[in-house]
């Protein structure tokens, strides 16, 4: 009995992952872009965890599951807007110094 709550606990900590609040806190309060996104494939649903350059935008990658090419949707610069957990490090500055300048108005 004690040991199916434990596995019971342990199933529901992976999903954490996917909660975005907390990463959007961070994002806001670090001066450091985060650079480390799992990207989910819009097709099989496969999580890869990538390291995003920190000055360009990557705007293809190929789910090593399934083998889809993920590309931005209309109006994102690239992969890790569309389909990432976390926006792309360029999109993070662009946020952090807009929410900046609406707070300081
Ligand atoms: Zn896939």
């Amino acid at each position: 009995m004690k040991a199916a709550r434990v596995r019971a606990a342990r199933g529901r900590s992976t999903h954490v992952l996917w909660q975005t609040q907390p990463i959007a806190a961070a994002i806001y309060n670090t001066h450091v872009p985060i650079l480390s996104a799992t990207l989910r494939c819009p097709s099989c649903g496969h999580a890869a965890l990538l390291t995003m350059p920190e000055e360009a935008c990557q705007r293809f990658y190929q789910c090593e599951q399934c083998g889809h090419w993920m590309r931005p949707k209309p109006g994102d610069c690239c992969v890790f807007c569309s389909y990432g957990d976390v926006p792309c490090p360029p999109k993070q500055r662009a946020a952090r110094s807009r929410s900046k300048d609406k707070r300081g108005q």
